[in-house]
């Protein structure tokens, strides 16, 4: 059984909690200590079954509760190497503490206990940002946001996946026609940006099966709306694969049946 919780998605935080009923895997900290505690809490998942923080990049909204979390539950944290060696300062701004902190290299496995992690390069702007597929109790796992075009080493992963997790950041039109300031309406829509609606409702349609679950996660508040994602879901992705779109800092839960 796994059991999972979006506590929060989108700018304003972004924190994925992975429990098989007897490790807790967490992907990214943009929440408070306070939060991930009671929120694990009401949901039954006990804070010592925690057994690594993986952060996808280090921009605030993914990473601003890291140290505290690191500290108080004694839990290692997971960056990519360049990672790393690019975000010097950053780990110093979020009181990340080296002798807890574990480094990776792209497409290399990670093994923490109860679950085998494939980390891929994603394309941010932040140096050294991933994405993470990853498998437990015998079901595929794969978790992509903050990019701005789709990495080539993605498509294998996520049809392997039963279970995914994909950023529909931004729909074309509304950013567009917005209110955004030139440069910004770039950066987004760059490859180093965000990934756009029909790119992800794409993405998710050509590599998923019937039975497969995919949520849609870090939609903008401003260039996007829950509607526009479901529209184009329910347009694009046959009724089989069941989907779901996470509004913006909505907590939702879900379980997956182990493999028999
Ligand atoms: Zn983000
Ligand atoms: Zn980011």
């Amino acid at each position: 059984m796994m059991h999972y919780v979006v506590l929060t998605t989108g700018s304003c935080g972004n924190c994925y909690v992975f429990y098989n009923g007897h490790d807790t895997l967490i992907i990214d900290a943009g929440v408070t200590f306070t939060k991930l505690s009671t929120s694990l809490e009401q949901h039954e998942i006990p804070l010592e079954s925690i057994r690594a923080l993986l952060l996808t990049h280090l921009h605030p909204d993914h990473s601003k509760g890291a140290g505290v979390i690191q500290r108080r539950l004694g839990v290692p944290v997971y960056i990519s190497d360049i990672s790393r060696e690019c975000n010097e300062s950053l780990l110093v701004k979020q009181k990340i503490e080296k002798e807890l902190l574990r480094t990776f290299s792209f497409g290399e496995m990670i093994s923490i206990p109860g679950f085998e992690i494939i980390p891929f390069a994603t394309s941010h702007d932040s140096d050294g940002s991933s994405g993470y597929a990853f498998t437990s109790c015998g079901k595929g796992y794969f978790l992509m946001t903050d990019t701005g075009i789709i990495p080539d080493e993605a498509w294998p992963l996520a049809k392997e996946a039963d279970v995914k997790f994909i950023e529909s950041n931004y729909d074309e039109d509304m950013l567009m026609n917005g209110s955004y300031p030139q440069f910004l309406k770039k950066r987004i829509s760059g490859r180093y940006g965000h990934l756009e609606n029909k790119m992800a409702v794409g993405f998710a349609r050509e590599t998923s099966k019937i039975g497969d679950s995919v949520s849609f996660v870090h939609l903008s508040a401003n260039n996007n709306a829950p509607e526009i994602v479901s529209e184009a879901v329910s347009r694009l992705i046959p009724s089989g694969i069941f989907c779901k779109v996470c509004c913006r800092g909505e907590l939702f839960e879900g379980f997956v049946d182990e493999e028999r």
